[in-house]
């Protein structure tokens, strides 16, 4: 597996390789300290996985992150960041992040999401997902509701892939958070209700039937009733 790591603090991005490479999963880390070459880089299809700093040169993560995935790129990508507020953490994930950690971190962690984003990205292969008039394409990351498609940012798709598949379940936020993002609890509690608002707009409040509910003190149900 190869590894991108677009980051411009040396140290860091050293730190980073050393970690990964000595983890005998047999990653291979190329770095790049700005943003033009790391997305020149990235969009080379050579590698498995990028961690991508959000503040770089010349063009920041974001930016990065943004064309990337409106040329069709959905190579998994893994953000850092220094900025820990809820709204920094909801722009890296709409912009198309599959993860977040935040500086600093430990290296073990970062090995941890590195591996559970590989692991996840390989599960997103496979047949249709069905509950009630919902339909999730898991292969294209595409979701209708009564045939109207409803296009989602790739953290939205993810939190409704999640809940669809355990459908009937009451789920709890740490569940929400463990599978979506592989996070302990901390700041993220706030972001499954970001995210619950977001999804209920495109998914609930235009059809006549609700399937996202609440469940007081403990989390959320998808269920037709
Ligand atoms: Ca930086």
């Amino acid at each position: 597996m190869n590894i991108l790591v677009i980051e411009d603090d040396k140290k860091i991005a050293t730190l980073i390789k050393k970690s990964l490479e000595t983890d005998d999963s047999g990653y291979k880390v190329t770095l790049s300290p700005n943003g033009t070459d790391g997305l020149a880089l990235a969009n080379s299809g050579a590698y498995g996985l990028i961690i991508l700093d959000r503040g770089l040169p010349k063009m920041d993560g974001i930016a990065v992150l943004q064309t990337l995935r409106e040329a069709g790129n959905r190579v998994p990508v893994l953000m850092l960041t220094a900025k820990t507020e809820v709204e920094d953490i909801v722009a890296g994930l709409d912009a198309g992040a599959d993860d977040y950690l935040m500086k600093p971190f430990e290296f073990a962690e970062l090995i941890a999401r590195v591996r559970a984003l590989i692991r996840r990205s390989k599960q997103d292969r496979g047949a249709e997902i069905r509950y009630a008039d919902v339909r999730i394409d898991p292969v294209n990351h595409k979701v209708w509701r009564a045939n109207t498609e409803i296009i989602l940012p790739e953290a939205e798709y993810r939190m409704l892939a999640y809940l669809v598949r355990n459908a009937e379940k009451v789920l709890y936020r740490e569940d929400i958070v463990e599978n979506c993002w592989n996070s302990p609890l901390g700041i993220f509690s706030n972001i499954v209700d970001v995210y619950i608002n977001f999804l209920r707009k495109k998914v609930d409040v235009p059809f006549s039937t609700k399937l996202i509910h609440t469940v007081h003190r403990q989390g959320y149900i998808f269920e037709e009733r």
